[in-house]
């Protein structure tokens, strides 16, 4: 049995037969491992392991894992690039699917419309619109996580969400059987839409509209340079906390003076208050009693209770 070393305590007998009977049941391109350690699957780079972890190499692949999580009552969760995610150090106990292959990356380009996977990079996305005239993606560009990601956080820009440009999307349930609902369908609200916490997204056709692609480019540059100016570089998960209703997250955590606040490998970052940034060796375990300080000095200095924006999942350790 193959744990990888360390931090599988829980479940390692179980991960490695759920494993061994998932291998037998896909094909030989599916990576199934035991024991990922899901830190090298986050930006925040921080995170324990997951029990099993899947990257599935086709639609019926990715149907076999949730029908087998199904049969075995595991929890299963998809993660798209992780730059939205914050994995706690005791790691996943369940299934991670990742749609990392590239039969999910593909993007269709017909007329002003894009098909696209949902294991396909916003940058990718925005770069076809770009080559091919189809201005309203420039927002896209600079969020560095996929088509299914963006979905489930209806992740948005310089004004713009992913919600906007949707038409459709394809997607599979937890029996493992796929469907297609139109945007109208699906509740959307700013930085969310759980109908993706219990169905993964397959793939999603979005519309753009013609536009000059010397435009398209500038607009695109232009923001690329709004984010260098207020964004730090460094392992984040970009924007922690949610903006609450009128006011901004990261001007409040600036003016209670929490610029740099820092537990452990974790801390504020000075460029920007609503980012957390870590350092080798931080633990998630930093990152979240960091989050908690932030929450508890803005309820008690401003009466606001901060929602986050970063996804938390998984075990204490
Ligand atoms: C430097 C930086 C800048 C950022 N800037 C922005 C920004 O400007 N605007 C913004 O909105 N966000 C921003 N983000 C956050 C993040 O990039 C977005 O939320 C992005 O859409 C997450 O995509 P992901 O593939 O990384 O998703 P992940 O982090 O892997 O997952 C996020 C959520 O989506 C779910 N999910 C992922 N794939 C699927 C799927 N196929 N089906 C169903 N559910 C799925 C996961 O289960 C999880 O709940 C930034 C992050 C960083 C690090």
């Amino acid at each position: 049995m193959n744990t990888g070393g360390t931090g599988c305590a829980v479940g390692s007998n179980r991960a490695a037969e759920v494993a061994a009977r998932l291998r037998g049941r896909v094909c030989a391109d599916t990576v199934v491992r035991v024991c990922e350690p899901l830190a090298a699957h986050t930006t925040l780079r921080v995170g324990g392991p997951a029990d099993v972890y899947v990257e599935p190499a086709s639609e019926q692949d990715l149907s076999l894992v949730l029908k087998l999580c199904r049969e075995e009552g595991l929890p299963w969760l998809v993660i798209g690039r992780g730059s939205n995610l914050l994995v706690k150090d005791g790691g996943f106990r369940g299934v991670v699917i990742r749609l990392a292959h590239k039969a999910f990356a593909r993007i269709e380009v017909v007329g002003t419309e894009l098909e696209c996977g949902s294991g396909a990079m916003l940058k990718d996305v925005f770069a076809a619109a770009a080559a091919h005239g189809i201005a309203g993606f420039e927002f896209m560009d600079g969020i560095p996580g996929t088509v299914g990601g963006a979905l489930r956080m209806n992740a948005g820009a310089m004004g713009a969400w992913t919600f906007d440009l949707l038409e459709r999307v394809r997607y599979m349930d937890a029996a493992g059987a796929v469907g297609e609902a139109p945007r109208a369908q699906l509740a959307a609200e700013y930085r969310g839409c759980t109908f993706f916490d219990e169905h993964v997204a397959l793939s999603a056709v979005f519309r753009g509209t013609a536009g000059d692609p010397a435009q398209i480019t500038a607009r695109a540059q232009l923001f690329r340079q709004k984010r260098q100016l207020t964004q730090p570089a460094g392992p984040s998960a970009g924007c922690v906390f949610k903006n609450p209703p009128g006011a901004h997250a990261g001007k409040l955590i600036d003016e209670l003076g929490l610029k740099r606040a820092r537990v452990g490998g974790a801390f504020v970052s000075e460029k920007h208050a609503n980012f957390i940034l870590t350092e080798p060796g931080a633990t998630a375990a930093d990152v979240l009693r960091l989050i908690e300080l932030i929450r508890e000095r803005v309820r008690t200095e401003r009466g606001i209770e901060l929602e986050t924006e970063v996804r938390i999942v998984g075990e204490e350790r």
